[in-house]
Formats: C-alpha cells, structure tokens, sequence
C-alpha cells in the first residue's frame, strides 16, 4: 500500500457536494476516489422508480444557475453541453385553505399585477417594496457569505466594508421572517407565500432571521426546468468528474475514518476494506462524524447537532396517477389555514402538524396547465419534524397527515386518483435510513435565530486531513449553496496540499 500522501483524496459520499468537490479536486490534478453508500450518485437529489416512470424524489427547483456555470468551468465546460435547462415563467401557482389562488411570475411586473387582483394594489406595492429589500438583502451576502469560506461576525463585517455593513445591518438580522413580511403585507395569505420561503432551508418563518428573503431573489433571478430530471444534474456532474480522471464506487458504506498520529489516514468499508486516503471529505452529514458513525477515532473533530437545532424533515409521496380539478403547473403549493399552529407543531411541540401545507410538484408540467389524459408524475411534500431517529412517527400520525393533506389539496380543488401500487412514500425515519445521524432532516442545522448561519461547521474540522462539504455544512442547504460548500472544500483541500 501507498503512504498517505500519495494516496488519494477520499470524498465520502456522492451527494451534489461531494460530487462538486471531487470534480474540482481533480480538474486541479489530484487523484479522487468517491465512495457512496447508495447505488447511484445524487444522495438526496435521487431518482425513484414506478412502473417506467423516473420521478424525482429530492430536489425539484433548480436556482442559482451561475453556481453550475462555474463549477463546470473548473473543468473548462459548459453547463448548456450537459444539461438542457428551460426557465420557468410560472414560479409558482398557489391555493388556499380559506380560498385564492395567485401565480408568482419570474417577471416581477407580472406578478405585481396578480397580487394587485388578489389582494389589492397595496399588497402590489408591499411586494414591489419586498422584493427590492429580498434583492439588496441578496447583494449584500453574496459576496462575504455565500461565496466567501464560513464567517464569524467579525470576519462577515470586515469582508463586507463600511459600505456593506450598512447594507448587512438593513437585512435586519434581529426580527423574524415573519414581522418582516408583516411590514410589506396586510393579508396573511401573502406573509404565508413569502414566509414559505424559511422552508427551504428547512426553517420556521416564525424563527428565522429577516434575512432569509434572499431566497425570493434567488427565485426571482430564475428558476430552471433540467431536462430529465435533477437527477440528471448529479448525473452530469459525475460524468464530469469521471473525465477528469475521479473514480466512484458504488454501494460502498464507509463505517470508519482511520487515524494515525493526529490526522486522516484512511477509511474502512463496512466488508472490512481499509483504503488509505492523503484527506478525507465527508460529504455525510456533519452530525454523523459527531455522533460517532464513522468511530470514536475522529468523533469529537464536528459537533453533532441536537435534534431541536436540526432543520425540518418532510412527509412525501413520489406518485404516477390521473389528476384533475385544480389546474396543475410545474410547481404548486396549497396553504393551511393556521401557518402560526403548523409551524408550532413542527417545531415546539415536535410533531406531524394536524393542518400541514403541501407542496405538489408535477414533473409531467411546465407553465402549461392543461388537463393530461394520462397518469402523472407527482411528488407531494409535507414538512415534519427530524425525528426519525429517536421518535419517529407512528402509522396513525402518518395517516393522520396525509389524511389532512389531501383533504386540503380536494378542498382546492385538486382530485389525485390515489393507487398504493403507483406510490413510494418517504417518511422521517426513512430518510434517516437514507442518510445516517439527520434525524430525516433534509438541510443540515435549521436556520434559527441570528447566529445559526454561524453555527454550521465550516470545510475544515478540528482534525487535519479531514474535511466537511455538503448541506450541512457552510453556506448551507440547498442544491446550489451544497455544491458552493463543495466548492469551499475543494479549495481548502488544495490550499492545504501545497
Ligand atoms: C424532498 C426534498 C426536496 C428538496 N427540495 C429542494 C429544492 O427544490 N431545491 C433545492 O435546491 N434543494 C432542495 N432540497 C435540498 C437538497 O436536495 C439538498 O440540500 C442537497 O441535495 C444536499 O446535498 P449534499 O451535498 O448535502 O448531499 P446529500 O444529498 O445529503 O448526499 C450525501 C451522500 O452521502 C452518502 N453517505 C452518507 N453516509 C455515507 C457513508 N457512511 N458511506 C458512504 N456514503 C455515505 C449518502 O448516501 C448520500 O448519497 C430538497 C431535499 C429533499 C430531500
């Protein structure tokens, strides 16, 4: 066997981040070896299969473009080569409990003009108002947060300069998403629409800072249909990274990080296997370096998250059925009545909320609304709580759930012709099977409060060698900013190698 230093780089894990960080470790030269649990790259960005149907069971907005642009250009190529991306017009089509229903448009214009007919032209003004303050937030964090490596608040204000600090003061860290919003809207359907966006990340509008609104901007500057299916993102960028020279392995769980004298030295695969690696990116969650899931040895290098600091889970129904009713569009949400309670029960009182808002993505749609005379591709959301681990719900609170979900999608007019043979659900407990010491929760540490942004583990741990990127790591979750954080882990391992 090779000593350590010329042993490659170990990516564990090929989630959108390790994928990122591996391509880019090996288009500057190093040799990269992957290895992924699972049988195919994509991790929470993953395909599942009814029938013949492939339907995306993860991600389904794709934002952020520049993000890919500039991780394929490390490898001198162009996202338009491998993937065929189609802007959306329709953002969103959205329904209510207590009746409604508004588009939100990739053109602001537009969708200032729908929410005038819905709500009136004060609630227009609110939102022209709300989006320049979502664009300035945005502006004002790019650049020292997003793409900078992980800040203190020190090192955040003196990236960002006298001028930025004012700009970084305005995104007013210290009130909530939700009295933000209550500041551009009277009508709490719109605070709902708007205060969805802390979901994303897996928060509670009702706990997250103001400064979350950068998300509407990110919607704002362009949301892309993938050809295929995101999965086929993960696909491209381990074809990518395979041309560059890294090799995966496939059904590979890495049960160990080896040591020796203080710093990485290799993993062992669960058959035993041990393959000596120079460093060590984890592409897992942090958590599962903290709780001890890859050995005592390199356990106190992250500290794992406490369940009630992780970020929310979700509930979902990957489907192949008829619709009809409710016109359909790519991308749809149906609000409960009490955002205040769902939030409380998800977050204070742990549990399925008893009025959950669902999200309905229909894979089968773009703008185009028409009634489909076939069956369709659906995945339908909800959020819950990460406690698959120690708590995980029971069969009745399950059917208890779904039971309200579909009442309100029925409500709004939706009729989905349910088949159990045409449907694969996922709850908490299973995604915590899927990726080990979550809980089930799908974006890493909930953002929560001012500082959670701090919070999240930055590239490099306590221990030399061993590296961190992905959802769960800085700047956080998200297909985009967990390809950034492979990005960030990427350049700490080459600036450590020279
Ligand atoms: C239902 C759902 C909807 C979402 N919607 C969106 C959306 O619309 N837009 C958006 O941008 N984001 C969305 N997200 C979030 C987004 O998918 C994630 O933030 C992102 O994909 C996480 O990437 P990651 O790099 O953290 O890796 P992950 O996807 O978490 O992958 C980690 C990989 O590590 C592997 N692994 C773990 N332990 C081991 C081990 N011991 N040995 C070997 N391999 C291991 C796992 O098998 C997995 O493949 C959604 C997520 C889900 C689940």
């Amino acid at each position: 066997m090779t000593g350590p230093r010329d042993a490659p780089v170990v990516v564990v894990g090929a989630g959108i981040g390790g994928l990122a960080a591996a391509l880019e470790i090996a288009a500057r030269g190093e040799r990269v070896l992957v290895l992924e649990r699972a049988a195919a790259p994509g991790g929470k960005m993953r395909h599942l299969a009814i029938g013949d149907a492939r339907i995306d069971g993860g991600p389904t907005v794709f934002t952020m473009r520049w993000v890919f642009e500039e991780l394929f250009a490390t490898a001198g190529a162009r996202v338009e080569d491998h993937l065929t991306l189609q802007p959306v017009e329709v953002l969103a089509r959205h329904g209510w409990q207590q009746g409604g229903r508004l588009d939100l448009f990739a053109d602001i214009k537009r969708s200032a003009e729908a929410i005038g007919e819905f709500a009136g032209p004060a609630e227009a003004r609110g939102y022209l108002e709300f989006c320049a303050r979502a664009k300035r937030t945005y502006e004002a964090l790019e650049g020292p947060f997003i793409r900078g490596s992980r800040p203190t608040p020190m090192t955040l204000v003196s990236r960002a300069g006298i001028g930025g600090m004012g700009r970084l003061l305005q995104t007013a860290p210290l009130s909530t998403l939700w009295d933000a919003l209550g500041g551009h809207f009277k009508d709490v359907r719109l605070r709902q629409l708007f205060g969805r966006y802390a979901t994303y990340v897996g928060s509670s509008p009702f706990l997250s800072p103001a400064t979350l609104m950068l998300i509407a901007h990110v919607e704002q500057s362009g949301v892309w249909l993938v050809e295929g299916g995101m999965h086929r993102v993960a696909r491209a960028i381990e074809g990518l990274a395979t041309s560059q020279g890294v090799q995966f392995r496939y059904d590979a769980h890495v049960a160990e990080i080896l040591t020796a004298s203080g710093r990485v030295r290799g993993v062992k695969l669960a058959d035993g296997e041990v393959i000596e690696a120079s460093r060590v990116v984890v592409n897992a969650d942090a958590s599962a370096i903290g709780t001890g899931k890859f050995g005592a040895g390199v356990a106190k290098a992250v500290d794992a998250v406490p369940w009630a600091r992780r970020s929310l889970s979700a509930v979902t129904w990957a489907m192949h059925v008829r619709t009809q009713g409710f016109p359909l569009v790519r991308h749809n949400v149906f609000f409960s009545s009490d955002y205040p309670e769902e939030f409380a029960d998800l977050t204070r009182r742990a549990r399925l909320p008893a009025t959950p808002t669902v999200y309905v993505c229909a894979q089968d749609r773009g703008d185009d609304d028409r009634a489909l005379d076939a069956p369709e591709r659906l995945l339908v959301l909800i959020n819950a709580p990460a406690r698959g681990d120690t708590q995980p719900a029971s069969e009745a609170a399950l059917a208890a759930a779904e039971q309200a979900g579909f009442a309100l999608m029925r409500h709004c007019g939706l009729e989905v012709e349910r088949d159990p043979a045409r449907e694969i659900r996922t709850t908490p407990a299973g995604f915590e099977a899927l990726f080990p010491a979550t809980g089930g929760a799908l974006y890493g540490q909930a953002t929560h409060g001012w500082q959670a942004s701090f919070s999240r583990p930055g590239a490099r741990t306590r221990l030399p060698g061993l590296y961190l990127c992905g959802g769960s790591a800085h700047p956080g979750a998200g297909v985009p900013m967990a390809t950034l954080s492979g990005r960030h882990a990427a350049a700490a391992v080459l600036e450590d190698r020279r």
